[in-house]
């Protein structure tokens, strides 16, 4: 679910369906289609020309970032909120460093008199961003997520103060957030090679964290909006529907709404191509998600019971201390109210040959059963422990409802684990379409495809 859509910029281009679906060059800063991104001429992502041009196109984003930004307004703004502790001055040149390395957002350090450091948190310009309509939205709603974490006691830093856009941000000159610096590193960079007994305690407390985000459901699916009365409204998404407009999802009251709409979502960003294999994996994954998320027939029976899940929990968003304590969860930036089958599987970087590259295995593995074993038997919350067991497809499902419909990363990886997970005989994409062309030998687009594809 995070493919941007944009119109290709090459000359001439006229790519559509899932050929336009949009793939980001950070050294032009540029969204392509397929064709257009291996062949516009930046190279490829780890060569040294392809890193000297990232290189100058963030210098020249920072850049213009900085002639926009006025830090004198924003130490005086940092100053004033902190009951006039001085705020120190910041030199543009040492910022010029330290904002090089890339990432969604410029943090730019506040030193205050005291020795008390905070963060100031902006949106980094790019073209891979939605519109700054959805950007205003996605900071606001990430702002009621930190106040929502900060009331359930939940470790995340506190918020100072925010401006949705430039006309709010008191002569800085963008929206922002004033947030409090966490000591800490990134948990990724040290779980795996991480002694058993630090993996264990880390596990232990991460368990608790998810008890913690169970025993605080939603009423329904959708983002965080309101930071000063956090209530569930629609989706907030980084990407733009076929038209290039930004689409509105949610929120949904039962979970095969939302299953539904995710699919429906990526199909009608991709439907203006006339191919059948898209077509085709359009109802593969119509098939799949039926199978696999019960519609809802009864209304809310009064019990909420959607979670806030943290979308890319990979790691890097966890901070831990020196003693292997988890002192902050971070970035929760596009994080949703989602359905406890997605809400409650394992965290990502628990499961750690989760398909986040190649490998699409169905299999728990040693660290996913220990977090489990701590859900079942120290919190008492088997039915945590169930689901993070058995999730494991359902992040799959997810995944595939954004994928790119009828592509070989689809066909060949999506599928056949979504096969497995079903626990189907048919074992391949291939398989599957043979008997799918004669299943819906009668569906009037299928036929209209067809026909089409004849006539090429
Ligand atoms: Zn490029
Ligand atoms: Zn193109």
């Amino acid at each position: 679910m995070s493919i941007p859509q944009r119109r290709c910029p090459a000359p001439g281009c006229e790519s559509k369906g899932y050929q336009a679906v949009a793939w980001y060059c950070e050294a032009c800063d540029e969204v392509f289609c397929e064709v257009h991104d291996a062949t516009h001429g930046c190279g490829v992502p780890g060569d040294d020309e392809y890193w000297d041009r990232t290189m100058q196109t963030r210098s020249i984003i920072l850049h213009k970032f900085l002639n926009g930004l006025d830090l004198r307004a924003l130490t005086k703004r940092a100053s004033v909120l902190n009951g006039g502790c001085e705020c120190l001055p910041i030199d543009k040149d040492t910022l010029d460093e330290t904002l090089m390395s890339g990432g969604q957002h410029f943090l730019v350090p506040l030193d205050f008199r005291t020795g008390e450091r905070w963060l100031a948190r902006f949106q980094r310009p790019s073209n891979q961003r939605p519109s700054p309509a959805m950007c205003q939205q996605a900071l606001l709603s990430e702002v009621a997520v930190y106040k929502f974490l900060a009331s359930i006691d939940f470790p995340v830093p506190k918020i100072f103060d925010y401006a949705m856009n430039e006309e709010h941000s008191y002569g800085i000159g963008y929206g922002y957030i004033l947030m409090e610096q966490m000591n800490g590193f990134p948990l990724s960079s040290i779980f795996d090679g991480a002694s058993q007994e630090t993996r264990t305690k880390i596990l232990r407390e991460a368990a608790a964290l998810q008890v913690k985000l169970a025993a605080h459901p939603f009423h329904a699916i959708g983002a965080l909006h309101e930071p000063d009365a956090p209530q569930v409204g629609t989706l907030t998404l980084s990407w733009l529907d076929a038209e290039f407009e930004q689409p509105s999802l949610g929120p949904f009251a039962h979970s095969s709404e939302f299953w539904e709409a995710c699919l429906h979502n990526t199909w009608s960003s991709q439907a203006g191509v006339a191919d059948i294999d898209a077509y085709l994996g359009f109802l593969f994954m119509r098939e799949a998600v039926a199978a696999m998320i019960p519609s809802d027939t009864s209304s809310d029976s009064g019990n909420p019971q959607f979670i806030l899940r943290h979308l890319d929990d990979k790691g890097d968003h966890i901070l831990i201390d020196d003693d292997n304590n988890i002192v902050a969860v971070i970035d929760w930036e596009y994080s949703w109210i989602v359905p406890k089958e997605l809400g409650l599987t394992a965290p990502l970087w628990v499961g750690e040959d989760i398909g986040i590259n190649d490998e699409y295995s169905l299999q728990i593995c040693p660290a996913e059963r220990e977090f489990a074993s701590f859900l079942r038997d120290e919190f008492a919350r088997p039915d945590l422990a169930v689901l993070a067991e058995t999730g494991r497809k359902y992040y799959y499902l997810h995944r595939a409802c954004g994928a790119v419909l009828g592509s070989n990363d689809f066909c060949d990886h999506d599928v056949p684990t979504l096969l497995r997970a079903l626990g189907s005989q048919t074992a391949s994409w291939e398989e599957w379409k043979t008997a799918a062309l004669e299943r819906y030998a009668d569906d009037e687009k299928l036929c209209d495809l067809r026909e089409r594809q004849s006539l090429v």
